[in-house]
């Protein structure tokens, strides 16, 4: 298995691309052979000449690169597995808990899918991990985003003809998102409140300078992953009742909060959404995956009559499609470099490895990812 094939990105406001030219020609030094799909990196601003002197070859349709691969590689999960050859391994993003019969088609067509936002979050598997690197930029992303909607500054400002006050800012979920959210927005000058369930978090918003906001909802935590732990209805109303009023006096609210492989839990109500002040911006970053706002969409910005708009910031990251391909790229350059095999000049798909034992979703006709298979069977 040496034969990569690039797709070109189909995805309705996809800006980035699986592997940069620089990445191409890393890979190809190691031993891999590369296809790229004929424009596959121009709306992140990489040219098929640049794959070419990196030495890789073109081809201009998928079927084509179907045919020549023995791994494919792309951003966003596929439309369908039609075309592609048996045995084929397959990376990509690919949303295993929602889009369970596209597992079942991988499944069915003998293609071994991995699903990269599966990585395990060990310390080895760090340099794979799409969703910190993608979600870094993304929390970056929508402070910048809310900083050019609201009809203020963020600094405080000190003028002969007045004092201008800093932006408030709430951040909602302290992951990886949520931390590069708070540091643009400290940078930027806004003063910054945060909260999040995982109690480690605490300690991390303080280090950036923020106020951490202290809800007491009982029994919390997180998962051996690092990631948070369903909180009950009960819970939920609590967290509402005492963030209300956070939110009635912040001017930008970022939402972060997600609960892996289930629905966003949601967090600000239509309620609490009236009590904000005319102007103010909620940016929903869970949007895709339940919602943390009422009303958010992810399509469109929803305007409400008291003035306060709301976000809907899906995949935000796509704004910075240089930053975020390159980074994506490096994951794809690790996980393709970490199993290459150099005697057997061949990626070595280690089933007994635990990254791959993480993020393999199907082999051999059928689905082998324990998750996955539990879901499946809940389904
Ligand atoms: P995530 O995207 O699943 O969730 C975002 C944040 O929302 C999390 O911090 C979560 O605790 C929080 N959250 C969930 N429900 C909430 C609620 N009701 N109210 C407020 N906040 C809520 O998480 P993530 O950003 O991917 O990462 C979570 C943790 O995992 C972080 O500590 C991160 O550093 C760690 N991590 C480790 C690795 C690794 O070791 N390889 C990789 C990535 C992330």
């Amino acid at each position: 298995m040496n034969k990569v094939f690039l797709c070109k990105e189909i995805a309705k406001g996809e800006t980035r691309v699986a592997l940069n030219p620089a990445d191409a020609k890393k890979l190809i030094e190691l031993g891999y052979e590369l296809s790229v799909q004929s424009g596959a990196g121009a709306v992140a601003g990489y040219k098929d000449s640049e794959y070419e002197s990196a030495g890789a070859s073109l081809v201009k349709t998928l079927k084509d690169g179907y045919a020549f691969a023995d791994i494919i590689i792309r951003i966003n999960k596929p439309d369908s597995v039609a075309g592609i050859k048996e045995n084929t391994l397959h990376v990509s993003s690919l949303d295993v808990f929602n889009e369970t019969g596209l597992v079942q088609d991988f499944a069915k067509a003998n293609v071994k899918a991995v699903s990269l936002e599966m990585m395990p979050r060990s310390t080895i598997a760090q340099k794979m991990d799409i969703q910190s690197s993608q979600a870094s930029l993304a929390g970056y992303y929508a402070v910048i985003l809310a900083s050019s909607r609201i009809p203020k500054i963020f600094p405080m400002m000190m003028t002969p003809s007045g004092t201008i006050p800093p932006v408030s800012i709430f951040i909602i979920g302290v992951g990886v998102a949520g931390l590069q959210a708070i540091a643009t927005a400290k940078r930027l000058g806004a003063r910054v409140s945060a909260f999040d369930t995982r109690p480690v978090v605490e300690e991390e918003v303080k280090s950036l300078g923020a106020k951490f906001v202290k809800i007491d909802l009982g029994e919390t935590g997180q998962t051996e992953q690092g990631y948070a732990k369903e909180l009950t209805p009960e819970q939920i109303e609590i967290q509402r009742k005492a963030q209300a009023k956070v939110c009635a006096s912040s001017n930008v609210v970022i939402t972060t909060a997600k609960v892996f492989g289930r629905k966003a839990p949601l967090l600000l109500t239509k309620e609490m959404i009236s009590q904000m002040k005319s102007g103010s911006i909620i940016i929903d970053m869970a949007v895709k995956t339940g919602g943390n706002v009422e009303g958010s969409d992810p399509e469109r910005d929803v305007v409400l009559e008291n003035g306060v708009t709301i976000i809907g910031g899906d995949s935000l990251e796509r704004f910075v499609a240089k930053d975020a391909t390159d980074m994506f790229s490096g994951n794809i350059l690790a996980f393709l470099s970490h199993f290459w095999n150099k005697e057997a000049k061949s990626f070595n798909l280690d089933t007994e490895d635990e990254i791959i034992s993480g993020c393999l979703i199907t082999a051999n006709g059928e689905v082998v990812n324990s998750r996955v298979k539990q879901v499946l069977g809940n389904a």
